[in-house]
């Protein structure tokens, strides 16, 4: 309703036009609509001589109201009501009262004069969803804020602070409780001065401030962190037409640039992943009603490499924290080591040398389990071995109080097993984190049979108190992650087996988004990881005696990686540039020959297709387990936890754009073409078979 979406005060001589459309204020059609007939009355209404846009809500506006993509009405468009703005005859003054962004700012630069506080922030973040802004916001920021600072924010959309952008703003004002009154006084005056129209469109941008080297260095510096993504080049001609062309013409260039992101796969998959993150934190296990544990201190026991990282999150938002060793040497060296990582930061300026006292004042060591008697929630990162692990647990199960969330950090075992050396399995909990566990995004958050809703919902909410993005996944080998990480590992050993070279397979994937390919991966992780999780599994792979046979090889001769200067690739000490090595070639063929592994020339698109559609197809399988909730989840778990291009969306999304049927025939392909091997690896999940015989993909299920 656009009486509800828009409201408007008459102030003396000015029309107060406030937008409210909770929770951000987005720009649906009610507030475009809303702002169209508030802006014409002002205009038509002669004792007006000014019109406020402005919100009584805590952002100005966070933008377009993204879930009307997929709907396909945009009437009336925003370009339209921004050029009644824009064209107004009476001055037209945004008053920025909180956050503007994309939509919300573009609103903002198409009228006359702009008023915000110091600290306000304002930002076009649409290149996060793999478009551009189509509302002038192109053609205008850099008109107003000048070229290099628009450029900047318009392809990496990281919001400014006001005060960074004079240009921007006719006043910015220190105390943002003063906004209101100060802007009062200042269109008062604006009225009284007879002030004109301030039309942004008439602003012609000096060629001599946005040279072609400016592009051209601009190009060269984002070549890295915009690799494969479709909008960050198109943002960058959007600007470029700002300078060249009048605002008229660029307006319909950006218009042209705009479609041509919105027609992308990669718009797809970026929006899909939008919605993906947030849908992550709504599960059914839990209610408004189940009620929130307190957390606040926490213990860790195990200060290795996984314990000193998780520690450091707490530490981070001001959680005490306890580490437990059993050896004061162990806890003295992982503590070394946190304060090691903070002063690093520390001499990058990202912390000050305070902050690094403070931090680690946080952090306690210990070698009692007694001293864990009031932590509200332990962690534990120990060896991955069961035994051990079931110890530990049993030791917390007496010096714990009662209501205490016992969580483990393992990897791949059951955390049920771990759950049963208690005596209070509904407090058990798995909490996977990723390496470096201080800077990964991702957090697993394994629900055991047993584990109570108030357990998850906790430790839901404390995802977010520790800055991680959470999904909740079910028990079962590797949980959603390293479950489907299997397969991708597994098909390139077996390519270099077949003939396939390592650099050639590690380019495919790299070429396909990833920041790596699977065997500089390997490297970088230690090969010895791999083995060890095989070591325990040897039962149930001993049916494939090619089964990462390479990789096993190259253990057993200490190549484990990068750790010691060889692994897949040799490494020169102190570089971590990974440079080929004929020899494993060498194994590959003598291995193959003994395998009866007949070797030949193998292409990019076999390469693709068999390392991530059998990871796919796990995915399937863990979607029909119900081991993840929704294939979306898949999708968070792997662009955040595994490095998955997020301009595609993640593995389930990706699969979706390329149909699942072409996904059913390939794997159909590879079963039949690849022998006993194929006829075990590459049998199609049989969701992927029924959705692709109705036509469908993965997300029709999230619905
Ligand atoms: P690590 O070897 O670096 O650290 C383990 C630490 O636990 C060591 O400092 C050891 O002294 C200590 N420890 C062992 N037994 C203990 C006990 N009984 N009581 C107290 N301390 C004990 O290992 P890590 O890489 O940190 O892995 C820890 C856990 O995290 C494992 O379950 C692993 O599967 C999991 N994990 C590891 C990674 C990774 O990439 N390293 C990622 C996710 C999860």
């Amino acid at each position: 309703m656009s009486e509800q979406a828009v409201i408007q005060q008459t102030q003396g001589n000015m029309s107060l036009i406030f937008m409210q459309n909770p929770p951000v204020n987005a720009l649906s059609k009610s507030v475009r609509v809303g702002l169209i007939e508030h802006v014409s009355a002002a205009l038509a209404d002669d004792a007006i001589s000014a019109i406020v846009i402005s919100s009584q809500q805590q952002l100005f506006s966070g933008g377009a109201d993204i879930s009307e993509f997929s709907s396909g009405d945009f009437e009336p468009p925003l370009p339209e009501v921004l050029a009644l703005i824009e064209n107004a005859d009476k001055p037209v003054v945004a008053v920025l009262n909180g956050p503007a962004f994309g939509g919300g700012l573009e609103v903002a630069l198409a009228c006359h004069y702009r008023v915000t506080f110091a600290d306000n922030k304002v930002g076009l973040p649409e290149v996060n969803l793999g478009i551009l802004p189509g509302a002038g916001g192109t053609q205008r920021l850099p008109r107003l804020a000048g070229v290099a600072q628009a450029l900047d924010m318009i392809v990496t959309g990281k919001p400014v602070k006001a005060s960074k952008l004079p240009g921007v703003f006719d006043l910015i004002v220190e105390n943002p409780a003063s906004l209101l009154s100060d802007a009062s006084q200042f269109v008062s005056k604006l009225v009284e001065d007879g002030a004109k129209v301030k039309r942004t469109s008439d602003i012609t941008i000096d060629p001599a401030t946005a040279p072609a080297e400016l592009f051209a260095q601009y190009r060269k510096g984002i070549a890295k962190s915009a690799r494969g993504f479709f909008a960050p080049e198109r943002c960058i001609q959007a600007v470029e037409a700002a300078v060249e062309l009048p605002l008229d013409e660029g307006l319909v260039r950006e218009g042209e640039l705009f479609m041509e992101c919105m027609k992308s796969p990669q718009a797809r998959a970026q929006q899909h992943f939008f919605f993906a993150e947030r849908a992550a934190g709504h599960v059914k296990d839990f209610d408004k009603s189940t009620p929130v544990r307190d957390i606040k201190k926490v213990g860790i026991i195990g200060a290795g490499t996984m314990g000193g990282g998780i520690a450091m999150n707490f530490a981070n938002v001001g959680i005490p924290v306890v580490l437990l060793e059993l050896k004061q040497e162990a806890l003295d060296k992982g503590l070394a080591l946190i304060r090691k990582n903070y002063e690093n930061s520390a001499k990058k300026g990202k912390l000050t040398a305070q902050d690094v006292e403070d931090r680690m004042a946080l952090l306690t060591g210990t070698t009692e389990y007694a001293s864990l008697g009031d932590v509200d929630m332990v962690i534990e990162a120990v060896f991955e071995k069961m035994e051990v692990k079931q110890q530990v647990f049993k030791a917390l199960d007496e010096v714990c109080k009662p209501g205490a969330i016992l969580a483990s950090n393992t990897s791949t075992l059951d955390v049920n097993e771990i759950a049963a050396a208690t005596s209070r399995p509904e407090d058990v909990i798995g909490l996977h984190f990723f390496s470096p566990a201080n800077v990964m995004k991702l957090l697993e958050i394994v629900k055991a049979d047993k584990t109570s809703p108030d357990v998850i919902k906790t430790s839901m909410k404390l995802a977010k108190t520790i800055r991680k993005v959470a999904v909740l996944v079910g028990v079962c080998f590797g949980f959603v992650g390293n479950r489907m990480i299997e397969p991708y590992g597994r098909e390139a050993g077996r390519l270099v087996l077949e003939g396939a070279i390592p650099e050639q397979i590690d380019k495919v994937i790299y070429d396909f988004g990833l920041p790596m390919g699977p065997f500089t991966m390997g490297d970088m992780a230690g090969l010895d990881i791999g083995y060890f999780v095989r070591e325990s599994r040897r039962e149930y792979i001993k049916h494939d005696p090619s089964y990462c046979v390479i990789s096993d090889k190259l253990v057993e001769e200490g190549r484990v990686g990068l750790k010691c200067g060889k692994g897949v690739y040799l490494y020169e000490p102190g570089n971590r540039t990974p440079v080929p090595d004929p020899y494993v070639l060498d194994i590959a063929k003598q291995e193959a020959e003994r395998l009866g592994v007949k070797q030949r020339e193998i292409s990019e698109q076999e390469i693709l297709e068999r390392i991530i559609f059998p990871l796919i197809n796990e995915g399937a399988m863990i979607l029909e387990e119900g081991i993840a909730a929704k294939s979306s989840d898949i999708d968070v778990i792997y662009v955040y936890g595994y490095g998955f291009p997020v301009h595609r969306g993640g593995p389930m999304q990706y699969a979706d754009e390329i149909g699942l049927d072409k996904i059913y025939q390939a794997m159909c392909k590879y079963r039949d073409e690849l022998g006993e091997y194929g006829k075990h690896w590459f049998e199609p999940a049989p969701l992927i078979k029924q959705l692709a015989e109705q036509g469908k993909g993965f997300a029709s299920l999230n619905k």
